[in-house]
């Protein structure tokens, strides 16, 4: 595969710097329910046929800058560009690039698909294989990390590239699909040890594999007695959502149970193309979850997740995990301090539906596996009480049952003899309920004195208010 900047080897009809797909105008808009396709010039000249045809996307990726370059005139080529081009592949499907609205980093689809110089800087902590998956690979192809879940590479192509890629040692190096014998070899593996009971097809993507080749992969894998569900991890319906047909369909579902994980990092990405992909899987009765990682410059912001997550919503898609980045080389400049994630995990609490809500996630490094990050909401306990805060600030003392507050009182009691006897007030309206006499704080819902402590003018608070107003005569 070659990755050198070199002549346009593409259709010429993919030349412009003029998108034509149905996505919205303005990346940082919020993006509306998916609307009708709208075609530009560029699907005009191609003609409607092409454009929906997977394999012609497939055909007529952007594999090298000068091909690049062609599609959009205005890309300042530098040197480093062209070597960060060389170390990592290069692939872009025609309709993921019509996303791009500027060619530059500014753009979050640019910015996930083009190669960029910053790709070249290579701090010591980040390496090829961060997850260790490579040591936990008991056959080729197979990583068995948790006991009752094995993951399957099926094959290493993918429609589009990812320049935050965790699996860039594998993603395009050379694009192949499982060998009959390694699949034999995978199939023997999960045979040999029924307590894997959950299956995941990965890759690169396992959609870009023909339906027939992914078909015998699915009929090996549902074979074997003890495996219960199988999983496809897939960025299909977010780069090449043609993909997604109704012959696919029609067979994924002959494989139920069967997961469907998306992978949207933006909202710009949830176009119309892509909500009918996504209709398409879930009338097949497959559940669909999406996995989005948190990247500097194209989502780190609260309210972009917000719209990625609502909109996901809407698709019947299900925020599943928000990553943060791995350790990866060459991703240095797309990792976001921790603290950023829990700031929209903050953020998103009590703003929209838990259903909306991803778990933010490390996937820790030397294959710890995932460890989920939240902010912190226990504040304090007692043998007999929980401090929790809300989403508004809200301080609140959960009593615990009498049995458990028996037994850790007798646990802790060194400790102040009034936490076990302490009656708290009635836990609604005002800034601190339950106290009596001076503000109560913490200590105060520990030892049940006092049973919560509200922020003042919360809109909540300001609800009941007009309700209780509404009520007085
Ligand atoms: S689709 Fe997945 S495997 Fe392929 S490049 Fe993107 S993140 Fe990597």
């Amino acid at each position: 595969m070659s990755q050198n900047a070199g002549s346009a080897e593409g259709d010429d009809s993919l030349s412009s710097d003029e998108p034509p797909s149905s996505a919205n105008a303005d990346p940082s808009s919020p993006p509306a329910a998916p609307a009708a396709a709208t075609p530009g010039r560029i699907l005009q000249r191609v003609g409607e046929d092409r454009w929906r045809d997977w394999q012609w996307q497939m055909k007529n990726r952007i594999r090298t800058v000068g091909q690049l370059r062609h599609r959009f005139p205005a890309l300042d080529v530098s040197s480093g560009l062209l070597q960060a081009a060389r170390k990592f592949p290069l692939a872009i499907t025609p309709y993921y690039a019509s996303l791009i609205r500027r060619a530059d980093p500014s753009d979050p689809i640019f910015r996930m698909a083009a190669p960029q110089e910053a790709e070249l800087v290579d701090p010591p902590f980040l390496c090829d294989d961060p997850l260790e998956e490579d040591a936990d690979m008991p056959v080729p192809g197979l990583i068995h990390r948790y006991a009752d879940r094995a993951l399957l590479l099926v094959t290493t192509t993918c429609a589009s590239y990812c320049r935050y890629c965790t699996r860039k040692r594998v993603a395009g190096m050379h694009e192949s699909a499982i060998s009959p014998v390694r699949l034999q070899q995978a199939v023997a593996y999960l045979a040999d040890h029924p307590e894997i009971t959950d299956v995941i097809l990965s890759g690169g993507d396992a959609l870009t594999l023909a339906t027939e080749s992914l078909e015998r992969v699915l009929a090996a894998v549902r074979g074997v007695p003890s495996v219960e569900i199988i999983r496809i991890g897939t960025r299909a319906p977010v780069v090449i959502p043609q993909r997604i047909t109704d012959e696919l369909a029609a067979m994924l579902r002959r494989y139920q149970p069967l997961w469907i994980n998306t992978h949207f990092n933006h909202p710009v990405e949830l176009t119309a193309e892509a909500a009918e992909a996504c209709a398409r899987l879930a009338d097949a009765g497959i559940p669909l979850g999406n996995q989005t990682v948190l990247l500097r410059g194209v989502n780190d912001r609260p309210e972009i997740i917000e719209r990625l997550c609502r909109g996901l919503v809407r698709m019947r898609v299900r925020p599943y995990y928000l990553f943060q980045c791995d350790l990866v080389r060459g991703v240095e400049h797309f990792r976001t301090p921790l603290a950023r994630g829990i700031e929209i995990m903050e953020y998103l609490r009590g703003r929209v539906s838990g259903l909306a809500i991803p778990l933010f996630v490390v996937d820790a490094p030397h294959g710890g596996g995932k460890i989920p990050v939240l902010p912190t909401y226990v504040v304090s306990t007692s043998p007999t009480h929980t401090v929790l805060r809300n989403f508004e600030g809200m301080l609140v003392s959960y009593p615990e049952p009498a049995s458990a507050g028996a037994e850790r009182a007798r646990a802790t009691s060194d400790r102040a003899p009034g936490f076990a006897t302490a009656q708290p007030g009635p836990a609604r309206g005002g800034s601190a309920l339950g106290g009596g006499g001076a503000e109560p704080g913490v200590w105060d819902l520990a030892s049940g004195r006092a049973s919560a402590i509200c922020p003042a003018g919360s809109d909540r608070l300001r609800r009941r208010e007009l309700k209780d107003s509404a009520k007085s005569p």
